[in-house]
């Protein structure tokens, strides 16, 4: 079990993070950005970083090549809409793509929009953590954090 501290300072043990979130146990600040039958996409606003979506699965599994021919088609089209509203309604030009296997959670694909601000921590997968954090760190204003939320309210306007 794992002890997750929600953004109104309550307290909720969980065994898994993804599942609590896709299930509706836990809402993410935000709230969801959309659902299909087998995904799940929000924002962890702990990273304020305008566009940047979590995509999970609803099913806990771990690995790729665990999900079933359904879950592969419905995992590919909902990401590439997503991207291509990140495109059309933030002007992202590229994205950043991340999953790790071994993940204490479920599966779960970052999506993290290349602003230029990004460039001092250097190109490719060497820069996701420094950018994270560093947006973590440094730029989690209220300002900010309100950019964030009408990113989060563009894109589900644009999803649904
Ligand atoms: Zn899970």
């Amino acid at each position: 079990m794992r002890t997750i501290t929600l953004s109104n300072g309550k307290t909720v043990e969980v065994e898994c993070l993804s599942c609590a979130l896709t299930s509706g146990l836990i809402e993410p600040d935000g709230g969801v950005i959309i659902e299909t039958e087998h995904f799940h996409a929000h924002q962890d606003v702990a990273y304020p970083i305008k566009g940047l979506v979590i995509l999970a699965s609803k099913r806990h599994i771990k690995c790729l090549d665990e999900l079933t021919e359904e879950e592969k088609l419905d995992y590919i089209n909902i990401m590439t809409n997503i991207r291509k509203a990140q495109r059309e309604v933030l002007g992202i030009d590229y994205v950043y793509y991340f999953y790790n296997e071994d993940t204490t959670h479920h599966f779960h694909t970052w999506l993290v929009p290349r602003y230029d601000w990004m460039n001092e921590f250097g190109r490719s997968v060497e820069s996701v953590r420094p950018v994270l954090l560093h947006a973590r760190n440094n730029k989690n204003t209220e300002e900010n954090q309100q950019k964030v939320m009408n990113a989060i309210e563009a894109l589900r306007n644009a999803l649904n």
